[in-house]
């Protein structure tokens, strides 16, 4: 499918149409509808409208009944609908070959034809570096902590204490902030905001937080809808189907290039005169996140059912529901009733500083784990390109230990959550001295900043790559004085 091409596909009996202008490498292979030039998404005989199917390898899988019996959840399932899962499905699951056993007994379908697109980047049980650190990580944190605790070696679970911690804190500063609202109290709400949102819903909706995917959607919806006020929708199909599986790469992963031409993120992206100033001015979009992902969850989600890149194929019913009601508790717990009870003027500075504190520190979190010097597509060798591992650990940095983990939710060891996203973040801080001594032996660098403070080395390299990716490309420099010297002549 080309760029900017128009698609239509039928979810749940419904036409969705997409307009998929920013991801023209998403989809590589022509899929049937191309050939017949129609717009229309055409389904193949054997594909049954309104049944929920799944590409893995290659093969495609019934997954509508499974969707009720899947361990994690039918919101984490639905993501597989409608495109080839294999990254997902093989980077979500710790033990591959008990997954394997189940998918087996999954109703496969023969089409004759590619119905979805098939995966063309590197996959992760193709990666003997995956491999090799995945079998370490089970034999030496997974399974031993699952015969001291008695819960499945599944890698997900045992986060209570750090999910209690976030909720209490949310608890306390919302009480506080209805009890009176002040830039103080504001700023507080904006911390327990943030901590949801990482400590609390990004566990959660990765799978990772208890081992059960109903749980998991529970606390992952009120994690994101109610107390951040984000779509949990929208975070998982942008998070989990663009982010995770195609990290920093300039024209699949959302993160790289939603923020353009705001920010310039990578060599690919097209260079604007202000740029040059981005390492400065980054610091005042910041606070402004919150604001931005609120508006624009809901235009994704209401309106065009899709994020840049991706389409909300495996959408459900009750999750737009979940989002309109998770949008009603949070801007009346926060927004309504303090300004019903102090009167709106009252509470304008103290939402100001909820809204804009909360978001500075979750957008200089995330951004200094992947935007660093070293680490854009363009910057991997060769064998890193077709390593998915390697991809993943070159193209994110880790940062700080236990601490940090615990109140950003292993944000902090973004090399080891990359690479065990469904995972507890509580185990990140284990997993790091087995990815540090395999990358060592594979040669492969790991970026990493340990100690209680390596959160500002961190940040100092991310304001240099920013001021790097805001020259202008020397390409550019050349072709504007050739420019400037054909119309002197
Ligand atoms: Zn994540």
């Amino acid at each position: 499918m080309g760029k900017g091409a128009n698609s239509s596909s039928k979810v749940g009996g419904k036409v969705i149409d997409v307009v998929r202008k920013n991801a023209p490498s998403m989809v590589v292979d022509a899929a049937p509808e191309e050939k017949e030039g129609d717009g229309e998404k055409m389904i193949d005989n054997n594909i049954i409208p309104g049944r929920k199917y799944t590409q893995i390898r290659g093969k495609t899988y019934d997954i509508t009944e499974f969707a009720k019996r899947h361990p994690g959840g039918s919101q984490l399932l639905m993501l597989a609908h409608g495109r080839d899962a294999t990254i997902l499905f093989e980077s979500h699951h710790l033990r591959s070959e008990i997954v394997e056993k189940v998918l087996k007994t999954l109703p496969t379908v023969n089409v004759e034809e590619s119905w979805c697109p098939d995966e063309t980047f590197p996959k992760p049980l193709d990666s003997s570096l995956y491999k090799k650190i995945q079998k370490r990580v089970r034999e030496e944190v997974v399974e031993p902590r699952a015969r001291k605790s008695g819960r499945k070696a599944r890698g997900a679970g045992g986060v209570k204490f750090d999910a209690f911690c976030v909720i209490l804190c949310y608890a306390v500063a919302l009480y506080m902030f209805n009890m009176n609202p002040t830039v103080l109290t504001g700023m507080f709400l904006g911390f327990s905001a943030y901590w949801s949102g990482t400590g609390l819903q990004h566990t959660a909706n990765h799978g990772g937080l208890t081992q059960s995917g109903f749980v998991n959607a529970i606390w992952g919806w009120f994690g994101c809808d109610v107390i951040l006020g984000k779509s949990s929708i929208e975070w998982r199909y942008h998070h989990m189907v663009s982010h995770h599986s195609y990290c920093n790469e300039a024209t699949r992963d959302q993160d790289v290039y939603t923020s353009f031409p705001l920010m310039r993120l990578d060599e690919s992206l097209e260079w604007k005169w202000f740029h040059k100033y981005q390492a400065f001015y980054s610091v005042f979009a910041w606070p402004f996140l919150y604001l931005a992902a609120q508006t624009g969850d809901f235009v994704n989600v209401v309106i065009t059912k899709s994020s840049p890149g991706v389409e909300y194929l495996g959408l459900m019913k009750h999750e737009l529901a979940l989002f309109y009601l998770g949008r009603a508790l949070h801007y009346g717990v926060k927004f309504a009733l303090p300004m019903y009870n102090f009167g709106i003027k009252a509470c304008i500075l103290p939402l100001v500083a909820y809204s804009t504190f909360g978001s500075f520190i979750l957008c200089w979190f995330f951004i200094v784990s992947h935007n660093l010097d070293g680490l854009t597509p363009a910057a991997l060798p060769k064998r890193a390109q077709n390593d998915w591992a390697e991809w993943q650990i070159r193209t994110s940095a880790s940062w700080g230990e236990s601490f940090w983990s615990f109140l950003s939710g292993g944000l902090n060891l973004q090399i080891e959550h990359h690479l065990f996203p469904g995972m507890a973040h509580n185990l990140y801080p284990k997993l790091v001295p087995i990815v540090k001594e395999e990358c060592e032996k594979a040669g492969v660098p790991y970026h990493g900043h340990p100690g209680i403070f390596g959160l500002f080395p961190i940040t100092v390299k991310m304001f240099k790559f920013l001021h790097k990716m805001g020259q202008k490309p020397i390409a550019t420099r050349r072709s504007s004085r050739a420019s400037s010297a054909k119309k002197a002549l």
